[in-house]
């Protein structure tokens, strides 16, 4: 006999997910606002403001701030941060890339997604841990379908990005979401194909790869929220909300509005 962890899982609604595309489609907007003013010379605490003002304006509450005392509406993480970095004096410079996390709270739901954007010039070698990382999101999304379980989520990411010699950090996940910013089930970006929760329908799942160049091990900074990676080499997050809609999964976020405003200045997307 095989006793089972029990986990509460929320499946929502067609009307619940409707309801949750305006909060997602939120966060993909004060994305596109950010790509707007990301570069070389801006500082990250400019950025966060930029965010929460636009995020308060069209009616929603930044989700992170305040979450368990986090001080600011973005989560921005620079080079060898993997998430969870808090916007300060920090000003990006050519070469830095950073992953700027955001969390939107309307009509009782939460939207939260991510993507790591590229400062000036980025070597060729970190442009690549970004492109992989963000090729495994996807490959993650893809197996995310009814008849599946959440391991093989985890398996798709972990093969994917392993095969560039890529490490997954194993710490933190993606996760539930819905009228709690983190709900079960959590949804790790390594595993073992079959195991785990069945995916099924009405799931919404925040997917996020976080991705190393070197090793997996991270640690916390004495700020008690910055992650980094212990041997200091760079780590790459991108973050889409799915829903999980006859058998498949569905995409409520999108990059093409970010990435757009990014073409348009001339600058490359990741
Ligand atoms: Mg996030
Ligand atoms: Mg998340």
């Amino acid at each position: 006999m095989q006793f089972q962890t029990m986990i509460m899982i929320y499946l929502k609604t067609t009307e619940e997910i409707e309801i949750m595309r305006e909060s997602v489609l939120d966060v993909s907007k004060t994305l596109a606002l950010i790509a707007e003013y990301i570069g070389e010379g801006v500082s990250t605490k400019k950025l966060d403001s930029l965010a929460e003002e636009f995020i308060r304006d069209n009616g929603g509450v930044p989700s992170f701030k305040g979450y368990q005392g986090f001080p600011a509406s973005l989560c921005l993480s620079v080079n060898h941060e993997v998430v969870h970095g808090i916007p300060g004096d920090y000003i990006l410079k050519s070469g830095d890339i950073i992953s700027v996390d955001c969390g939107v709270y309307k009509n009782g739901f939460h939207g939260d997604h991510a993507y790591s954007f590229k400062i000036g010039t980025v070597n060729k070698a970190v442009s690549k841990l970004l492109r992989t990382t963000k090729e495994s999101l996807y490959k993650g999304i893809e197996a995310a379908v009814v008849g599946n379980r959440i391991g093989d989520i985890g398996y798709a990411v972990q093969n994917y990005v392993q095969n560039e010699r890529y490490t997954v950090v194993r710490e933190l996940t993606g996760h539930g979401l819905g009228k709690s910013l983190h709900e079960e089930p959590s949804v790790p970006n390594f595993g073992k194909r079959g195991r785990g929760a069945k995916i099924e329908n009405g799931m919404v799942l925040a997917v996020e790869p976080m991705i190393n160049m070197g090793k997996k091990d991270v640690r916390q900074l004495s700020d008690g929220w910055t992650i980094v990676t212990t041997d200091k080499l760079p780590s790459a997050h991108f973050e889409h909300d799915i829903a999980i809609i006859n058998g498949k999964a569905e995409i409520l976020s999108t990059f093409d509005l970010l990435e757009d405003v990014l073409k348009k200045r001339g600058m490359e997307i990741s």
